[in-house]
């Protein structure tokens, strides 16, 4: 994604790691083949557990932004599409996507 202008009219940019306001998203349908993906890596390399794990993520993962003017969430439709659906918080929570760590 380059650039995604919300409702509210903020810009939310993806041009770094480590972004406080994207996550991931797999379905519950998509995990059994997930997990399906990761249990034959067992034997690999470490270079080709990462580009697996990358290539399953791809395959798999859709993106999710969250506003941080508004809290609006927005939900890649498709792995991989670009295209995004949003949903508005009935509730002034928000950073919803901080990392553990953070
Ligand atoms: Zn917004």
């Amino acid at each position: 994604m380059s650039d995604l202008k919300c409702k509210c009219g903020h810009i939310i940019t993806d041009g770094t790691d480590n972004l406080p306001y994207k996550g991931e998203v797999i379905s519950d349908q998509d995990w059994e083949a997930v997990w399906g993906a990761i249990s034959e890596l067992r034997q690999s390399s470490s270079d080709t557990c990462c580009d697996a794990i990358t290539g399953i993520r791809i395959a798999h993962g859709r993106d999710i932004y969250e506003c941080l003017r508004c809290g609006r969430l927005w939900v890649e439709c498709e792995p991989g599409a670009n295209e995004f659906v949003s949903f508005s918080p009935d509730t002034p929570v928000r950073n919803i996507l901080r990392g553990k760590q953070a």
